[in-house]
């Protein structure tokens, strides 16, 4: 089929299916048709393109994309229209990928269930009255649902891994600095990452191939060759010599619901099956991810959300007298009251007099986090645990309670904190039909271990 056909195909599926699902934004319905036909002009004139030619993929509305709005599903940004293209985009379209849609999202990037969005709430494909996790679940419900091939997601402390497992997709963050995040809207720029959704291992493997790599914009991107990360996909692991893969010691038991528990065993075994070697591995202090993240996070969250004030970008409010209440009156109104929050705790926590309390020690116990897993890395080489304690929750259910909600992130976070890559594969279903997601987690840059551990197992 042409790649205006499957196009066409994509969109009708689209129409039929957002009205329940409401993964998008909004459809870029023109643009992806006006690709479509690139891509065919450049096969009938005999270019040899890439794997990703024609496929249709979904963009999570924090990537800038020109000339098309960028809204990170805030009120403050509800008319921003960049005009510049972010570098993951533009690789994918020069890779002949068709851009279909921008994906729901909580707004900039701060939630586990996509509820935080200033516009619309994203339905698990799974069980409609639940959340597809977050905060990328507009770019994993769509995978999911088949309203796309691959999508792109970002991930500061689980939001593609998050989501991925609730919906039963594959969803990988890669090392931190292997993906420039040129035309990412920052969150926390310590830990954010780019990364995608896929259905298959194999697409995840070949899809980031096209979006790695060094990135004279982005100061962060690493300046490496990127290794083929398909030559590794074989069914098994004997070929390739042992692999050994260390469970973390802290995250089974106590706190994991209990058919996570059992798929997650159940997938150990079956890895043990394909000739890995299994060892149990302590990470002593994975379980203060979660408290440091919700200092360094924010604190660097408040910094990089100054820049919304009216003046530059975005929403303003007419309302204000001078310059300060205008300031005042566009933040109150523009954003919501997750981002206020975590706004209000960066600035506590970055204070004259707080700074030694919270932000130091949390970067402290960041690096004993790192340590553990240097460690761990020494003795394995790749660590598995499930992706999250629970399966997909009813919407509006942990909504009264941010606790709880920030709960949900246990696992994924201490993965950020160290800035290695992690990845979420499907590894069953609960008794309610709800997916479950096994993360392996690789040192850093050793994406093609993750592939190749996740392409035996599925
Ligand atoms: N749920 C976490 C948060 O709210 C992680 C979000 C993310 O990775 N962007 O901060």
């Amino acid at each position: 089929r042409s790649a205006v056909e499957i196009t066409r195909e994509t969109l009708e599926k689209i129409q039929s299916l957002e009205p329940k699902l409401h993964s998008f934004l909004c459809i870029t319905e023109e643009k992806a048709l006006k690709q479509a036909q690139l891509v065919d002009a450049r096969i009938a004139a005999g270019e040899q393109i890439s794997l990703l030619a024609g496929i249709p993929i979904g963009i999570k509305d924090n990537i800038c994309t020109k000339g098309i709005t960028t809204t990170c599903a805030s009120r403050i940004l509800e008319n921003f229209v960049p005009p510049y293209e972010s570098t993951v985009t533009q690789k994918l379209f020069d890779a002949g990928a068709v851009m279909i849609g921008k994906a729901n999202m909580d707004e900039f990037a701060m939630g586990s269930s996509c509820e935080t969005s200033a516009y619309q709430v994203t339905a698990n494909p799974w069980d409609i009255s639940r959340v597809p996790g977050g905060s990328s679940g507009g770019s994993a419900s769509a995978v999911a649902a088949d309203e796309c091939v691959v999508s792109l997601g970002s991930d500061t402390g689980g939001s593609i891994r998050l989501p991925a497992s609730f919906c039963g997709v594959v969803g990988i963050k890669p090392t931190y600095g292997l993906v420039s995040r040129y035309g990412l809207v920052a969150y926390a720029s310590s830990l954010d990452q780019i990364g995608l959704f896929s259905r298959s291992v194999e697409d995840a493997a070949i899809s980031l191939s096209v979006i790695a790599g060094h990135d004279p914009k982005d100061s962060t991107s690493l300046s490496i060759c990127i290794p083929n990360y398909t030559a590794n996909l074989i069914p098994d692991f004997k070929p390739k010599g042992k692999i050994k893969i260390g469970i973390i010691k802290e995250t089974i038991g106590e706190g994991l619901d209990y058919f996570v528990n059992q798929a997650f065993l159940k997938a150990i075994d079956q890895l043990q099956a394909l000739g890995a070697e299994i060892r149990i591995i302590s990470c002593p202090h994975f379980c203060y991810g979660l408290p440091s993240y919700y200092i360094i996070a924010p604190s660097e969250a408040s910094a990089n959300l100054a820049r919304y004030d009216g003046v530059k970008y975005g929403y303003r409010n007419e309302n204000g007298d001078d310059l300060v209440s205008m300031y005042a009156k566009t933040r109150s109104s523009g954003f919501g009251t997750e981002v206020k929050r975590r706004i209000i705790i960066g600035t506590y926590a970055l204070s004259t007099g707080y700074y030694d309390a919270y932000y130091l020690k949390a970067q402290k116990v960041r690096t004993l986090i790192q340590k553990d897993f240097e460690n761990a890395f020494t003795q394995v080489d790749v660590l598995a645990c499930p992706t999250s304690p629970v399966t997909a929750f009813k919407s509006g259910e942990k909504n009264a309670d941010p606790l709880s909600m920030y709960l949900t992130d246990l696992m994924t976070i201490p993965v950020n904190l160290a800035g290695l890559p992690g990845i979420s594969i499907p590894c069953g279903f609960d008794n309610k039909n709800l997916p479950i997601g096994l993360q392996l987690i690789s040192n850093a840059l050793r994406e093609d271990l993750l592939f190749q551990v996740a392409y035996a197992y599925e």
